[in-house]
Protein backbone atom coordinates (compact mmCIF):
# COMPACT_ATOMS: atom_id res chain seq x y z
CA UNK A 1 0.00 0.00 0.00
CA UNK A 2 3.19 1.99 0.91
CA UNK A 3 4.44 1.59 -2.51
CA UNK A 4 1.17 2.60 -4.55
CA UNK A 5 0.56 5.45 -2.38
CA UNK A 6 4.32 6.83 -2.94
CA UNK A 7 3.69 6.01 -6.75
CA UNK A 8 0.66 7.99 -6.89
CA UNK A 9 1.67 10.95 -5.31
CA UNK A 10 5.23 11.09 -7.89
CA UNK A 11 2.81 11.20 -11.21
CA UNK A 12 0.97 13.77 -9.38
CA UNK A 13 3.91 15.43 -8.89
CA UNK A 14 4.71 14.76 -12.78
CA UNK A 15 1.54 15.78 -13.83
CA UNK A 16 1.87 19.47 -12.22
CA UNK A 17 5.14 19.71 -13.50
CA UNK A 18 3.20 18.68 -17.44
CA UNK A 19 0.37 21.27 -16.32
CA UNK A 20 2.70 23.73 -15.94
CA UNK A 21 4.68 23.59 -19.18
CA UNK A 22 1.42 23.59 -21.03
CA UNK A 23 0.48 27.30 -19.28
CA UNK A 24 -1.95 25.53 -16.59
CA UNK A 25 -1.80 26.54 -13.28
CA UNK A 26 1.43 25.94 -10.40
CA UNK A 27 1.52 24.96 -7.10
CA UNK A 28 5.01 22.92 -6.85
CA UNK A 29 8.19 24.46 -7.88
CA UNK A 30 9.29 21.75 -10.25
CA UNK A 31 9.52 23.11 -13.74
CA UNK A 32 12.50 23.25 -16.86
CA UNK A 33 11.34 27.39 -16.70
CA UNK A 34 11.51 27.75 -13.14
CA UNK A 35 14.41 30.26 -12.00
CA UNK A 36 17.88 29.02 -11.38
CA UNK A 37 17.32 30.06 -7.89
CA UNK A 38 14.25 27.94 -7.06
CA UNK A 39 15.42 24.95 -8.88
CA UNK A 40 18.27 24.43 -6.69
CA UNK A 41 14.54 23.66 -4.01
CA UNK A 42 13.89 21.03 -6.31
CA UNK A 43 14.66 17.84 -5.07
CA UNK A 44 14.24 18.72 -1.40
CA UNK A 45 10.46 20.46 -2.14
CA UNK A 46 9.52 16.83 -4.18
CA UNK A 47 10.91 14.74 -1.21
CA UNK A 48 9.31 16.62 1.49
CA UNK A 49 5.67 15.81 -0.52
CA UNK A 50 6.45 12.71 -1.29
CA UNK A 51 7.80 11.62 2.47
CA UNK A 52 5.30 13.77 4.52
CA UNK A 53 2.54 11.99 2.01
CA UNK A 54 3.65 8.39 2.81
CA UNK A 55 3.72 9.34 6.83
CA UNK A 56 0.10 10.50 6.69
CA UNK A 57 -0.78 7.01 4.61
CA UNK A 58 1.18 5.54 7.39
CA UNK A 59 -0.46 7.37 10.17
CA UNK A 60 -4.26 6.50 9.00
CA UNK A 61 -3.35 3.05 9.04
CA UNK A 62 -1.82 3.19 12.81
CA UNK A 63 -4.98 5.10 13.70
CA UNK A 64 -7.16 2.22 12.30
CA UNK A 65 -5.48 -0.54 13.82
CA UNK A 66 -4.89 0.65 17.30
CA UNK A 67 -6.99 0.12 20.21
CA UNK A 68 -7.13 3.79 21.38
CA UNK A 69 -8.23 4.26 24.78
CA UNK A 70 -7.65 7.73 26.58
CA UNK A 71 -4.77 7.91 28.82
CA UNK A 72 -4.02 10.17 31.81
CA UNK A 73 -1.55 13.00 31.09
CA UNK A 74 0.42 12.64 34.39
CA UNK A 75 3.31 9.81 32.93
CA UNK A 76 2.52 6.64 34.69
CA UNK A 77 5.92 6.12 35.43
CA UNK A 78 6.47 9.36 37.12
CA UNK A 79 9.41 9.31 34.91
CA UNK A 80 10.72 12.06 32.45
CA UNK A 81 13.47 10.60 29.74
CA UNK A 82 15.88 13.41 28.21
CA UNK A 83 17.72 12.21 25.41
CA UNK A 84 19.56 13.04 21.61
CA UNK A 85 17.61 13.38 18.87
CA UNK A 86 20.05 10.10 17.12
CA UNK A 87 17.66 9.07 14.35
CA UNK A 88 19.06 5.54 15.68
CA UNK A 89 17.54 5.50 19.27
CA UNK A 90 14.10 3.99 19.79
CA UNK A 91 13.36 5.59 23.05
CA UNK A 92 10.04 3.60 23.69
CA UNK A 93 11.23 0.08 22.23
CA UNK A 94 14.75 0.72 23.71
CA UNK A 95 13.27 0.56 27.20
CA UNK A 96 10.25 -1.35 27.27
CA UNK A 97 8.25 2.24 27.14
CA UNK A 98 4.58 2.65 26.38
CA UNK A 99 2.32 5.46 25.72
CA UNK A 100 1.48 7.08 28.65
CA UNK A 101 4.26 6.06 31.15
CA UNK A 102 6.76 8.75 30.48
CA UNK A 103 8.03 11.95 29.73
CA UNK A 104 10.67 12.07 26.53
CA UNK A 105 12.27 15.60 26.02
CA UNK A 106 14.86 15.48 22.80
CA UNK A 107 17.43 17.53 21.37
CA UNK A 108 20.58 17.85 19.59
CA UNK A 109 22.88 16.19 22.23
CA UNK A 110 19.95 15.63 24.97
CA UNK A 111 21.54 18.74 26.11
CA UNK A 112 19.92 20.42 29.56
CA UNK A 113 19.45 24.09 28.28
CA UNK A 114 17.18 26.13 29.90
CA UNK A 115 14.41 25.23 27.51
CA UNK A 116 14.78 21.32 28.84
CA UNK A 117 14.93 22.84 32.77
CA UNK A 118 11.16 24.77 31.46
CA UNK A 119 9.86 21.35 30.85
CA UNK A 120 11.19 19.33 33.47
CA UNK A 121 9.84 22.11 35.92
CA UNK A 122 6.51 21.71 34.31
CA UNK A 123 7.05 17.77 34.27
CA UNK A 124 7.45 17.68 37.66
CA UNK A 125 5.31 20.52 39.30
CA UNK A 126 2.43 20.13 37.23
CA UNK A 127 2.32 16.66 35.60
CA UNK A 128 3.85 14.66 38.66
CA UNK A 129 7.07 12.97 37.51
CA UNK A 130 10.22 12.38 40.13
CA UNK A 131 12.39 10.70 38.24
CA UNK A 132 14.97 11.76 35.73
CA UNK A 133 16.98 9.62 33.28
CA UNK A 134 19.68 11.13 30.66
CA UNK A 135 20.50 8.88 27.75
CA UNK A 136 23.51 10.31 25.76
CA UNK A 137 24.87 7.56 23.32
CA UNK A 138 28.29 6.39 21.20
CA UNK A 139 28.99 7.99 17.70
CA UNK A 140 26.64 11.46 18.31
CA UNK A 141 26.56 13.80 15.89
CA UNK A 142 28.12 16.66 18.34
CA UNK A 143 31.34 15.00 18.64
CA UNK A 144 31.62 16.04 14.40
CA UNK A 145 31.92 20.01 15.45
CA UNK A 146 32.87 21.80 17.70
CA UNK A 147 31.86 24.85 19.75
CA UNK A 148 33.57 27.73 18.21
CA UNK A 149 34.05 26.17 14.89
CA UNK A 150 29.82 26.08 14.57
CA UNK A 151 29.50 29.25 16.33
CA UNK A 152 31.53 30.65 13.20
CA UNK A 153 30.20 28.98 10.34
CA UNK A 154 26.75 30.44 12.03
CA UNK A 155 28.12 33.98 11.89
CA UNK A 156 29.73 34.06 8.68
CA UNK A 157 26.63 32.57 6.73
CA UNK A 158 24.21 34.83 8.74
CA UNK A 159 25.98 38.02 9.75
CA UNK A 160 24.68 37.21 12.89
CA UNK A 161 26.22 35.26 16.00
CA UNK A 162 23.79 32.59 18.25
CA UNK A 163 22.21 33.64 21.34
CA UNK A 164 22.44 29.56 22.18
CA UNK A 165 25.44 27.43 23.05
CA UNK A 166 26.24 25.25 20.44
CA UNK A 167 27.29 22.07 23.18
CA UNK A 168 29.62 19.88 21.02
CA UNK A 169 31.68 17.93 23.41
CA UNK A 170 34.42 14.80 23.16
CA UNK A 171 33.78 12.91 26.03
CA UNK A 172 30.74 11.54 26.27
CA UNK A 173 30.53 10.17 30.12
CA UNK A 174 32.07 13.59 30.85
CA UNK A 175 29.06 15.41 29.07
CA UNK A 176 26.72 12.39 31.37
CA UNK A 177 28.10 13.87 34.22
CA UNK A 178 27.63 17.39 33.13
CA UNK A 179 23.95 16.92 32.63
CA UNK A 180 23.24 14.98 36.16
CA UNK A 181 25.14 18.25 37.36
CA UNK A 182 22.54 20.46 35.57
CA UNK A 183 19.65 18.62 36.87
CA UNK A 184 20.64 18.57 40.24
CA UNK A 185 21.65 22.13 40.85
CA UNK A 186 18.63 23.61 38.94
CA UNK A 187 16.63 25.76 41.33
CA UNK A 188 13.31 25.41 39.60
CA UNK A 189 13.31 21.31 39.78
CA UNK A 190 11.41 19.54 42.73
CA UNK A 191 13.60 16.01 42.12
CA UNK A 192 16.66 17.07 41.72
CA UNK A 193 18.63 13.80 43.63
CA UNK A 194 16.27 11.42 41.03
CA UNK A 195 18.26 12.08 38.33
CA UNK A 196 20.24 9.24 36.83
CA UNK A 197 22.30 9.14 33.54
CA UNK A 198 23.30 6.82 30.76
CA UNK A 199 25.48 6.12 26.85
CA UNK A 200 23.36 4.14 25.04
CA UNK A 201 25.84 2.23 22.57
CA UNK A 202 23.78 2.71 19.00
CA UNK A 203 25.39 -0.47 17.57
CA UNK A 204 24.61 -2.99 20.51
CA UNK A 205 21.58 -1.27 21.69
CA UNK A 206 22.43 -1.47 25.26
CA UNK A 207 22.94 1.17 28.38
CA UNK A 208 25.75 2.01 30.11
CA UNK A 209 24.89 3.79 33.36
CA UNK A 210 27.50 6.41 34.34
CA UNK A 211 28.11 6.48 38.02
ZN1 LIG B 1 23.38 12.46 19.45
Amino acid sequence: MGTHIDDSSESLIRRKSLSTRNGGMMTIVDTDETQDSLRVLKPSITRRVRVTDRLLANNRAFAARSDRKHLDVRPALRLAIVTCMDSRLDVFAALGLEDGQAHVLRNAGGVITDDVIRSLAISQRRLGTEEVALIHHTDCGLELITDDGFRAELHEATGMAPSFAIESFTDVDANVRQSIARVRHSPFLLHRDGVRGFVYDVDTGLLREIE
